[in-house]
């Protein structure tokens, strides 16, 4: 079935990068067609930052910005030139979405509805007469070499053939399936010969077999440093939050922690360390629990030191120092157990037995070799008419509006190359 319409471009997927990539270049007056799998537009983008959408990082110097991609950081220096995070404020408050910067330099739309942000692309979509069509899942593209490598369609599930001048590839990554990025892209791209790496869980959290952790889920610790080691050596750490969960931990820290784990765990074990007070050192932390004790005598250390703790991270102390302490009145303890009680509080240690799956995590690296991309334009370096967007690329990056940011710039500047393209 051939679909008698024909179309400037077609973009596949209705993502962050597809449906800005197509609002901008049908406000050039070109004619645009959106296929999307799912029944609506904006799945991912809609449950991004908690529902809040952390929709950048207000990091205004391109190669500070880049700094955070340390993998790919020389590839984007080109399109973050023309497109930075300064420019995502103007995009989105020129199109009513006021923007916010929290804590870490997060932006959030004013609203904190990740919902706003898909209306706003939407709107652009409407506004711009983007032909939109939704549960329509592309499952080829064909390519033709009469005029040099091109794409010359794409088919859809039901056998429906489009055409156009230029295709845009959205179709996403594959963490968080549910959302419909389930690799389509990747498949259809490798069966045209672009070379993908495989992905892999990204900003994901950690899993550990220790049951001690395990009951301690729900719990929350703010301003801890986390040591990994292999070997008995300290190859990484760090400082913030984390989430203790029934499966291990998690929390930003863990999150943005999670890529090097992993290619530790390729190497060998790995072991966390968790120091719930890193800014004190070991006489620091025993007078701090001294003046604690004083300021309870006659009461249980079991009841005590969650004045320091959480709760249940204060049991967990006293069950991996000594649980017999726990019924124990803190006038009564030992200094030699003092000092054991501090010395567990600076290093709760448990192996890492692997990371979360796909469907747990923020990001999956793997994607188009960035070497067969050109990044003046998105274009594929393959196939002139082909763009890639987005979390196609494998490009690793860390939580905190990189993500986003690197789908904005890359629709940015696909689109502003097409509509040269067709002038
Ligand atoms: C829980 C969660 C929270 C996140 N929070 C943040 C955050 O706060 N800030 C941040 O920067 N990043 C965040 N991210 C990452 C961010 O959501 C992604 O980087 C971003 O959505 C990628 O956009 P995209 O356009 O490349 O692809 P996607 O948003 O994944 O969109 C791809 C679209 O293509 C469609 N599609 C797939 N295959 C086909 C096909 N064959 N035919 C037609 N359509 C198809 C899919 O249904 C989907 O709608 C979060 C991710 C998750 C999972």
């Amino acid at each position: 079935m051939h679909s008698s319409d024909t179309y400037d471009i077609i973009v596949i997927g209705g993502g962050a990068s597809g449906m800005m990539c197509a609002g901008i270049v049908a406000s050039s007056g070109a004619r645009v067609l959106l296929l999307e799998k799912n029944r609506e537009l904006g799945k991912k983008l809609s449950i991004t930052g908690g529902k809040r959408c952390n929709i950048t990082n207000n990091e205004p110097d391109v190669r500070t910005f880049l700094s955070h991609f340390p993998q790919a950081g020389k590839f984007l220096f080109s399109p973050f030139s023309k497109f930075s995070s300064a420019d995502t404020f103007t995009f989105f408050e020129q199109r009513g979405l006021p923007l916010v910067t929290q804590a870490r330099k997060r932006v959030f739309p004013k609203s904190e509805r990740a919902a706003d942000v898909v209306a706003v692309l939407e709107k652009d979509l409407r506004t711009h007469n983007v032909k939109v069509l939704t549960g329509t899942e592309v499952r080829a593209l064909t390519t033709d070499t009469t005029d040099g490598p091109r794409v010359a369609s794409v088919t859809t599930h039901q056998g429906e053939t489009f055409t156009a001048r230029y295709i845009v590839l959205a179709t996403g990554g594959v963490a968080a399936p549910e959302t419909g990025s389930t690799g389509d892209g990747f498949r259809m791209l490798r069966a045209i010969g672009h070379t993908i790496a495989d992905a892999s869980p990204n900003i994901v959290p950690l899993k550990t077999n220790s049951t001690w952790v395990h009951r301690l889920m729900g719990t929350t610790c703010s301003n801890v440093e986390v040591r990994f080691s292999q070997n008995g050596k300290v190859q990484l750490k760090k400082k913030g939050r984390i989430l203790f969960t029934h499966f291990g931990i998690s929390g930003p820290l863990i999150l943005n922690s999670s890529f090097e784990v992993r290619e530790l765990l390729k190497r060998g074990a790995v072991h966390a360390s968790v120091n719930l007070f890193p800014d004190l050192n070991e006489a620091e932390l025993d007078a701090l629990l001294v003046q604690t004790f004083d300021a309870h005598k006659n009461k249980k250390l079991r009841n005590v030191l969650p004045e320091l703790m959480p709760k249940s991270v204060a049991h967990a102390v006293i069950y991996l120092t000594n649980p017999s302490l726990g019924e124990l009145s803190v006038h009564s303890i030992l200094k030699e157990n003092r000092r054991k009680l501090a010395r567990t509080m600076q290093s709760l240690g448990f192996p890492i037995t692997g990371t979360m799956g796909f469907e747990r995590a923020v990001i999956a690296d793997g994607g188009v070799a960035l070497e067969e991309v050109d990044f003046t334009t998105m274009a594929s370096r393959l196939f002139s008419n082909l763009y890639i967007l987005g979390d196609m690329l494998h490009v690793n990056r860390p939580s905190g509006g990189f993500s986003l940011q690197l789908c904005w710039t890359t629709a940015w500047v696909a689109a502003h190359d097409i509509i040269e393209r067709l002038k």
